[in-house]
């Protein structure tokens, strides 16, 4: 096998990102991807209707990161979206997280309103409250507030979601559940908010235009890991399967979705709809409600159902994992010094967003090319 300065396991947008940069400092990067396709759960194609679907569940990309942001923008332009998601509560659509205008949807007017200023005079307009806050304060009518969006908010929804029991939920995750004291119903705060205008599997390509990049598709570094040469080795797979298991395996929260093409124009009000009550799946997505520009006739959904088969979507954080995973991450730190590093979701086993993903492989390179 031909000699690379540097070999990458992964083509997500870590492995991605560190590629590009490498290959721009004038770096042979090789990179072995097992999936047929590149961008990891990043990856979207266009459907049959021309309508942008993202395989592994919607992507919206968020950051407070100026850095990140000017980065990726080199890459794509942005179709901009500021997300918002609805819950089906009680045969209604409401905005989640809860917010004032999600208890206006929900309760009497009079109670409404009640409960309006109770919150604004409490903790002030434009704060948000954990649940276990609004639960430990005297006043009856706001604790009844808080036992109601944890009923009809969280606990099911959190239930379906990880498959756990409510007795099994760690108080400390219930306890950040906020309510959003505020009409302002974005998901997300951050400065920076949008879809990358072709996909992201398109401005992935384009990060990769680099003629010294090559790239291995349907190629599992376990069948190749003793035949590829390399200075410098990162990898950004599942931390327990570079070391055999030999610790344990990390549990994942998995996932299925369910897509669907509607001969329909529009499906339902926002992009993203939860039902946290009354069905076996936790959201639906509705693709084209992404993009401002698409005047498909037709819509695609994806209903998605949490499981334990499917893809590995989230780290199952319990305490076993985390003893499991120290573990590893033990034996990682020593291999640094035979120039192997450990990056990204997997490897790390850690839930990053992209734009975390992203600014971490920025640090990475900068570490391991600059010293700093
Ligand atoms: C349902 C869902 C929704 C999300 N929504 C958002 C969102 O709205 N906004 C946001 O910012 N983030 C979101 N994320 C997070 C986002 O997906 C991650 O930040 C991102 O995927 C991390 O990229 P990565 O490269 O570290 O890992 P991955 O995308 O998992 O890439 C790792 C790659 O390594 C490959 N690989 C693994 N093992 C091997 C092997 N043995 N040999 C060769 N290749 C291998 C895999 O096939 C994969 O392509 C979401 C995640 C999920 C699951």
């Amino acid at each position: 096998m031909k000699e690379y300065k540097i070999s990458i396991i992964g083509a997500g947008i870590t492995g991605i990102t560190l590629a590009e940069r490498f290959a721009s400092n004038n770096s042979k990067v090789l990179i072995i991807e097992k999936r047929n396709h590149i961008g990891g759960n990043c990856y979207d194609f266009k459907d049959e209707n021309g309508i942008i679907v993202h395989k592994y569940g919607p992507h919206i990309f968020h950051t407070s990161y100026k850095e990140v942001w000017d980065y990726l923008s080199k890459f794509t332009e942005w179709i901009p979206y500021q997300h918002k998601v609805l819950g089906f509560i009680d045969g209604k659509f409401v905005p989640i997280p809860f917010n004032l205008n999600s208890l206006y949807a929900l309760m009497p007017l009079k109670l409404a309103e009640k409960l309006e200023e109770k919150l604004i005079n409490n903790f002030g307009y434009n704060t948000k409250i954990p649940i276990l806050e609004l639960r430990k304060t005297e006043d009856k009518d706001l604790k009844f507030l808080a036992d109601f969006i944890y009923e009809k908010v969280f606990l099911h929804y959190t239930e379906k979601q990880w498959g756990i029991k409510p007795e099994e939920i760690d108080p400390l995750v219930t306890a950040r559940v906020p309510v959003v004291i505020s009409h302002d119903d974005r998901y997300f705060q951050d400065k920076y908010q949008g879809i990358p205008k072709d996909g992201y599997t398109k401005m992935f390509e384009r990060m990769l235009e680099n003629k010294n990049i090559e790239i291995r598709l349907n190629t599992d570094f376990k069948e190749i890991r003793d035949k590829i040469k390399y200075d410098l080795l990162i990898y950004t797979g599942p931390i327990d399967e570079f070391f055999d298991y030999k610790y344990g395996k990390l549990d994942y929260r998995c996932m299925k979705i369910d897509f669907q093409i509607l001969d329909i124009e529009s499906y339902q009000p926002t992009a993203v709809v939860n039902y946290p009550n009354d069905y076996d799946f936790t959201r639906i997505t509705e693709f084209k409600k992404f993009d401002v520009y698409n005047r498909s006739k037709k819509t695609t959904i994806g209903i998605e159902y949490p499981g334990n088969s499917g893809f590995k979507a989230w780290p199952l954080l319990n305490e076993r994992n985390k003893e499991i995973f120290k573990k590893y991450w033990q034996e990682a730190k020593k291999l640094k010094k035979k120039n192997i590093y450990f990056a990204g979701r997997l490897a790390e086993y850690k839930y990053y967003n992209m734009d975390e993903a992203v600014k971490n492989s920025l640090d990475l390179f900068n570490k391991l090319l600059y010293g700093k």
